[in-house]
């Protein structure tokens, strides 16, 4: 009947948007393409999606330092311990099983046909040693200053830069006449890889720092109370800003992917070792994605996952939009809270470290590419190697932080490991953007299956502390 459509609607209204936008954006990005935007055309139409962009990283920061706090402060150290070994067990296992994917796939499929000459040119890129970028990734753990925490750079390696440029025509060859010279102005925009730099947060330390300090004040008795019930009530009006920003959401996400396309390389000329490797990494991340991890999660809590991941939808478009596990997390934290129901003393614990740390796609990634790299070198990789492949790719994956492309950077670790040229790397860099989307919408996956595991394998202590706090159901 119309009420019935009526509620059903205005219960699904924002999955309807968000799948919606998605549709739109897709169609209206190749509508567009035959009119050949320029690049600066194309930053003006996606401004919409910059926006949203924009928004979500903005609450990042107050949301991953507000929910870790009062998330460790809400439990006693004993049940933190418990739950955090749980997650960690998580993140470890998903990790190598996707890394094993990747390696398999890539072995199996083996995209990489041992000559170059099909790519084009190549750029240079700066080597880093394996030992320092991991001492780099310890560091990271402690920074030195808080406040630069939050705003700290991160390299991008690739980017595109539009060259202005003065010529003098000399008039005197066209028109004979008056002889004049004339100065012209031109504007030449052209894709060439540049390095540039993003302002982000150096989440691994103020996840550190969030972790201890949430911890303290959490047993801190009376005294840490001023600290709980601030750190708890900015958490609760960052996640209303959150819900402010969902309603723009569609918006922003259908003018990201439509500007995406718009503005991608014709894909029908892409080489057919990249078209192959492109193919490659779809395969090894839809098994890990649709059958790996629905499959654990049905096998540890007994329930339907595609349920689950059915009120995971808007946090799943807005990664493959955004293309940064860190921008997404505002979603993911309203989607497991309000549409699965996860306890928020789990979410507030687990979701802004498995953003910063669990990142499956990646690892998958990683290691995936570095095995074509090598494929195109015509070089074997032999079993050690591929031992320190899995290690390093999982390193690499941890250290990404979770923003656009963050993984190809953490890539030149892995390369080195092995003795792989690093410079390869630009080999791949054409397809990167949009296996980016695809790793980043695993990535969320894997931290929200995540999520729910924990809880369901935590049940016995939340009852236990709702039971100690004279609480049936904590906080709903
Ligand atoms: N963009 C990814 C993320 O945010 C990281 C990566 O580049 O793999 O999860």
């Amino acid at each position: 009947s119309k009420e019935d459509v009526q509620a059903f609607l205005k219960k699904n209204a924002f999955v309807l948007f968000t799948v919606a936008a998605v549709v739109v954006g897709i169609v209206l990005g190749f509508a567009l393409r035959p009119y050949k935007m320029t690049y600066r055309e194309v930053k003006y139409f996606s401004f919409p999606g910059e926006l949203l962009m924009r928004m979500l990283q903005m609450l990042v920061l107050p949301l991953l330092i507000s929910s870790l706090i009062t998330g460790m402060a809400a439990l006693d150290s004993k049940a933190s311990g418990k739950m955090g070994m749980r997650a960690v067990i998580y993140y470890m296992t998903t990790t190598f099983i996707a890394v094993f994917i990747g390696i398999i796939i890539v072995l199996i499929i083996h995209p990489g046909k041992g000559s170059k000459d099909e790519f084009g040119k190549q750029q240079t890129i700066e080597q880093v040693s394996p030992a320092d970028a991991f001492l780099d990734l310890i560091r990271n753990m402690f920074p030195p200053n808080l406040v630069q925490a939050c705003t700290q750079q991160f390299k991008t390696k690739y980017g595109k830069r539009v060259v202005h440029m003065t010529v003098t025509v000399n008039d005197t060859l066209f028109n004979s006449t008056n002889g004049t010279q004339e100065v012209m102005e031109i504007t030449r925009e052209e894709v060439i890889p540049v390095p540039g730099q993003v302002y982000g947060v150096n989440a691994l330390g103020l996840v550190v720092f969030s972790m201890c300090f949430g911890l303290i004040i959490g047993n801190m008795k009376e005294q840490g109370q001023l600290l709980r019930d601030f750190f708890d009530s900015l958490n609760e009006a960052i996640m209303r800003l959150v819900a402010i920003i969902m309603w723009y959401a569609p918006i922003g996400i259908l003018f990201l992917i439509a500007g995406k396309i718009v503005e991608m390389d014709d894909l029908t000329q892409m080489g057919g070792q990249l078209g192959m490797y492109t193919i490659t990494v779809i395969i090894g991340l839809m098994i890990h994605a649709i059958l790996i991890l629905p499959t654990l999660y049905f096998v540890i809590t007994r329930q339907n996952p595609f349920i689950f991941i059915a009120g995971l939808l808007q946090a799943l478009v807005t990664a493959l939009g955004t293309s940064s596990s860190s921008a997404t997390l505002p979603v993911t934290f309203k989607c497991l809270e309000e549409n699965n129901r996860i306890d928020k003393r789990i979410t507030r614990f687990v979701l802004p470290v498995g953003a910063t740390i669990n990142m499956d796609g990646t690892a998958l990634y990683e290691a995936l590419a570095a095995i074509f790299i090598a494929q195109v070198n015509n070089m074997e990789m032999n079993f050690g190697q591929i031992i320190t492949i899995s290690i390093t790719a999982t390193a690499a994956s941890i250290g990404a932080a979770g923003i656009p492309q963050a993984g190809l950077v953490t890539m030149v670790i892995v390369l080195t490991s092995v003795g792989l040229p690093t410079d390869d790397i630009t080999l791949i860099i054409a397809v990167d953007w949009f296996l980016d989307r695809l790793r980043t919408t695993t990535n969320v996956l894997g931290d929200s299956i995540g999520a729910g595991i924990v809880e369901f394998l935590s049940r016995h202590e939340l009852r236990s502390r709702d039971v100690e706090m004279g609480n049936s159901v904590l906080e709903e």
